[in-house]
Parts: C-alpha cells; sequence; structure tokens
C-alpha cells in the first residue's frame, strides 16, 4: 500500500483565487471605458421555469457582475412559456443598446428547442460563445467570443505556466458545451489532442497517455489514480451532487480526487476550480463584446 505520508499532493489549480483577480481586473478595465460609454456593461440572463440548480447559478452570476460593476438585467419567464416568448425576448435584448452579453440559462423546459433559441442570439452579445458563428471562429483560430467553460480551463492552465504546446491531452466527453470547444482550445495552443467518450473502449488506456487530462463527463469517481499517467495534469470539468454518509450532500468531479493525489502534480478541484472560472470568463466575454459595442 502507498506511504500515504509520503505522497507529494497535486498541486492545486485555484479557480476561485483566479476567478477573484479576473474579476479585479475587469472592474479596472471598466472604471475608463465607462467614461467614454456613458454607461456600463450589461449582460441580460434570461432564465425559463424554477430549477433550483439553475437559480443558485443564475444569482451567483449576478452577484459576480455587481461585483465587478456589469449591470445585469434578470429575465425570468414561467415554465410554460413558449418558443415565441423567448424568442421575442432575445430579439428585445439583441436590439437593447444597453444589453452587451445576452445568455440562455441551461437546462431549458423539454419543450422549449434550445439550440434554435441560443442560434437566435446576435453573435457580438453570445456572451456564452455557443453561438455557430463564434464555434466556428474557434475552430478557425479566429479572434471571437470563446465558450465560458472551456475558455476558463485554458485561463487556468496559463496561470499556473502549464504550456499544452507539445503535450499529449486527452479530453473525455464530447459535448458541444464543453468536450468539444476544449479539445479545439488545446488543439489551437499546440497539444496533440485524443477525445474520449462513451463509446471509447478502453477509456484507461487512453487516459493514461495524457499529459493534461480533462474529464468532462458528469460521473462521479470515473477517473482513479490508475488511469493516470504519473505527474498528469488534471482539471476536472465535472460537476456531481453525490449524498453523504450523514444525509446531507457535496459537490464532487469525475475525479477520484483523494486517490490521484500521489499521482497528479496538477489538479484543479471540484468545487473552486474549473466552476468559478466559468463565471470569470462569462464576465470576460461581456467586457469584451461591451468594449467592442461601445468603444472601439
Ligand atoms: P453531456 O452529458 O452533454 O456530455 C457528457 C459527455 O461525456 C458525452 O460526450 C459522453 O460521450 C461522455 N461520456 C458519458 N459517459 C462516459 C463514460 N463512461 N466514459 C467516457 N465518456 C463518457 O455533459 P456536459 O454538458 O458536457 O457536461 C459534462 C460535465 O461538466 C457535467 O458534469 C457538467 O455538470 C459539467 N459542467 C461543468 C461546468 C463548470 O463550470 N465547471 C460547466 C458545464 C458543465
Amino acid at each position: 500500500m502507498a506511504d500515504e505520508a509520503s505522497q507529494t499532493l497535486a498541486q492545486r489549480l485555484d479557480g476561485k483565487a483566479l476567478a477573484n483577480k479576473i474579476q479585479q481586473e475587469l472592474k479596472d478595465r471598466i472604471t475608463p471605458l465607462q467614461e467614454k460609454a456613458g454607461r456600463p456593461p450589461g449582460l441580460a440572463v434570461i432564465m425559463v421555469g424554477d430549477n433550483p440548480a439553475s437559480a443558485v447559478y443564475v444569482r451567483n452570476k449576478e452577484r459576480s457582475c455587481e461585483r465587478v460593476g456589469i449591470a445585469s438585467f434578470g429575465k425570468h419567464l414561467p415554465k410554460d412559456a413558449t418558443f415565441e416568448q423567448v424568442a421575442d425576448l432575445i430579439h428585445e435584448l439583441n436590439a437593447n443598446d444597453l444589453v452587451d452579453g445576452i445568455l440562455v440559462q441551461l437546462p431549458l423546459p423539454d419543450h422549449l428547442d434550445s439550440v434554435a433559441l441560443l442560434h437566435l442570439i446576435d453573435p457580438a452579445k453570445d456572451a456564452d460563445g455557443l453561438h455557430p458563428v463564434n464555434l466556428g471562429h474557434l475552430v478557425r483560430s479566429e479572434t471571437g467570443l470563446r465558450s465560458c467553460t472551456p475558455a476558463g480551463v485554458m485561463r487556468l492552465l496559463e496561470e499556473y505556466d502549464i504550456n499544452p504546446a507539445g503535450k499529449t491531452a486527452v479530453v473525455v466527453g464530447r459535448s458541444i458545451l464543453v468536450g468539444k470547444p476544449i479539445a479545439l482550445m488545446l488543439l489551437e495552443a499546440n497539444a496533440t489532442v485524443t477525445i474520449a467518450h462513451s463509446r471509447t473502449p478502453d477509456l484507461a488506456a487512453v487516459t493514461r497517455t495524457a499529459d493534461i487530462l480533462v474529464p468532462a463527463v458528469g460521473r462521479p469517481g470515473l477517473i482513479t489514480a490508475d488511469m493516470l499517467k504519473p505527474g498528469a495534469v488534471v482539471v476536472d470539468v465535472g460537476i456531481n451532487r453525490v449524498d453523504k454518509p450523514d444525509g446531507g450532500s457535496k459537490l464532487v468531479g469525475d475525479i477520484d480526487a483523494d486517490s490521484v493525489q500521489g499521482v497528479a502534480s496538477y489538479l484543479a478541484p471540484v468545487p473552486g476550480g474549473v466552476g468559478p472560472m466559468t463565471v470569470a470568463m462569462l464576465l470576460h466575454n461581456t467586457v469584451l463584446s461591451y468594449s467592442q459595442r461601445c468603444c472601439s
């Protein structure tokens, strides 16, 4: 059995601290822009229904906006809102000069086609970076608004001087929200990238090749120590709520965080890793589109 006392703990990739630093930088950047523009940046968050997890996320985003000086326009529609009602609201926000960023909080109720609605957002106000125009810019390595969670992963690596160039990177998960854009950003940063997914026959054989491993699946404990290359950098994107023995619950990632401690060199924990970075990049995108719309 490994001698736990002799294990070198993985260095923590502290997303919370970095997100605070980014928020301060954004605050400083907004002040001179606001003098020029005569108004603060604005972010509109559309929420449909009463999903409790979404309500927490929306509240967090609104609080973060307040901290950095972004005006937030909360738009809450009832759970039985029609496609046309949400579409009308998006069109209205597209035309509103006080709004620089528009975000539709996912998931939407089942009767709404979220992809069709995301396509209606003006790409210049697409704070989440999920519009096909912005995803297309990413594919072509052109500037544009980048998806927040993947951009947060890249910014976290940069902060700790972890340069993906020449490294082998494995992303587990291929969703359009997380897995695919992260893989493209790692490729853009000159890593050699593999995407593993639910149909990958021997996941461990693939993850063991990774210098940088990014699990983005949503399965607690999926990645264990024996699936890592020693010294790997692990950026855990998964967020899972699991029961605790005392009857409460807690958030964990896709990594079995305790078991990988003696094996990984760096670890972005859950909570406190990628989650806060996602919000920081949302604010970053809003300020970016504000500066382009008001002052370029
Ligand atoms: P998704 O369900 O759309 O995609 C999950 C992906 O995992 C799929 O591509 C699937 O092929 C893959 N997968 C499923 N089972 C697998 C297995 N056994 N082995 C290998 N691959 C498997 O989910 P998503 O929207 O991409 O989110 C993924 C995770 O990231 C979730 O836990 C979500 O909560 C989390 N997330 C975190 C943030 C953040 O801010 N940290 C943001 C978005 C999503």
